[in-house]
């Protein structure tokens, strides 16, 4: 006990006096938290959020590089010029994480106006630092917010800016003299990386166009099954089976095999609602729709018609053989127990039959169905009665 608690005094110890060190990598991924948590997707452009943080993060990089080289090579204007880039362009990642977007592209705006300038006005023309005003009209005009008047207004402010510096500086002045080696690398540097910011918003921007137009097609799939699917039993819905039937009168119109359509009404339903009550009568309704879903052909259309009356077409099927198959579901369903709220409930369906012929069309063909369906039930129900 006394050892271990000894044991737990020296841990305690060495835990207190270890030697704090600086961990460089726990420091950036600290950073990467902090700039690209972001966890909006609820914000109507999600997307512009990321992807312009991630143009920030790319901007913000090239300062802290070019601060490390200028601390390689001594010298310190650069070093602390860098180091400013470096916040500004976090600052502007930290207003776009709490979604004050469009107040990081307007601190980005000045960043990148003041670096090209004092760049420009320290280095000379030739080191390039204008480069960075070319990234002003992609950044302005590709957010999704704000007014066009006051982002083609300051668009054209920058321009003047490049504009002006190139008529001051062109004779070669500039604050500091340095080597033209060095210029060279510095324009060449900014080069690069004008190059790598355009590429990447290009990358960026045609990546999320196509995420957008994928989810645009997933949500209009996603709609397209609702509106054509009913609600209670998952079967086609009548205007889903309207459309298949005038698709198919045009293909037996064209010289294909003619179709048989059945319709198959619930016998004596109203009574099962009353008996069992409603809720019982939609599990009525969703059994009978499950037994004719394996009943079936893949290829046969089923639909839920009305109420608990439902219609099915055979394509390519005569009558005779479209009959023999309603009769194996009329005999199904007669012999399946459906256990409903708690009740065992036997339910039967009528059915009536009939072809579609060109040259009576297809509203005689509905009919023809429906009026074989009504001497079914007047013939005492749970039968399949085939028209003309
Ligand atoms: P039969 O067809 O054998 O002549 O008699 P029936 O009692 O089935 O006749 P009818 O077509 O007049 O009644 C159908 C009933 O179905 C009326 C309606 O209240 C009920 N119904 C319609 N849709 C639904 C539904 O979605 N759920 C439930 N529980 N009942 C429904
Ligand atoms: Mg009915
Ligand atoms: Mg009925």
């Amino acid at each position: 006990m006394l050892n271990n608690i000894k044991n737990a005094a020296i841990d305690a110890s060495f835990r207190t006096y270890s030697r704090p060190s600086f961990d460089i990598k726990a420091l950036v991924n600290k950073y990467i938290r902090l700039m690209f948590d972001i966890h909006t997707p609820e914000h109507d452009y999600y997307r512009y959020l990321i992807s312009s943080q991630q143009i920030f993060f790319l901007i913000a990089a090239i300062h802290a590089t070019t601060a490390v080289a200028a601390t390689l090579m001594g010298i310190q204007p650069l070093f602390y010029f860098s180091l400013l880039g470096l916040t500004l362009f976090s600052l502007s990642m930290l207003l776009n994480k709490r979604t004050y977007d469009i107040h990081a592209v307007w601190l980005a705006y000045i960043g990148i106006n003041i670096f090209s300038l004092v760049g420009v006005i320290s280095l000379g023309w030739s080191s390039g630092f204008y480069f960075y005003l070319l990234i002003i009209g992609p950044l302005l005009f590709l957010h999704p917010n704000g007014s066009l008047r006051l982002k083609s207004f300051m668009t054209a402010l920058s321009v003047i800016h490049l504009l002006i510096l190139s008529q001051l500086f062109n004779d070669g002045a500039s604050f500091y003299q340095v080597s033209p080696a060095l210029l060279a690398v510095a324009n060449f540097a900014n080069v690069m990386a004008l190059y790598v910011i355009l590429a990447y918003f290009t990358f960026i921007y045609s990546w999320a166009a196509k995420q957008s137009e994928k989810r645009l097609k997933e949500l209009s799939s996603q709609w397209e099954n609702l509106a054509s699917k009913d609600m209670l039993t998952g079967l086609y819905n009548r205007r889903a089976m309207s459309e298949y039937l005038n698709e198919e009168v045009s293909r037996v119109n064209r010289g294909d095999k003619t179709f048989t359509l059945a319709m198959i009404d619930i016998d004596k339903f109203k009574s099962i609602n009353d008996n069992y009550g409603h809720q019982a009568g939609d599990e009525v309704i969703r059994s009978i729709s499950r037994l004719m879903s394996g009943h079936f052909r893949h290829h046969d259309m089923i639909a839920r018609w009305g109420g608990e009356e439902f219609m099915i077409v055979f394509p390519e099927t005569a009558l005779k053989s479209a009959a023999s198959i309603a009769d194996g579901l009329r005999k199904k369903i007669a012999a399946t127990k459906i256990v409903a709220d708690g009740h065992d409930i036997i339910a039967t369906v009528t059915i009536g039959l009939s072809s579609y012929k060109r040259e009576y069309g297809l509203d005689a063909c509905i009919n023809d169905a429906d009026q074989a369906l009504y001497f079914g039930k007047e013939a005492g129900r749970n039968q399949v009665i085939v028209g003309q």
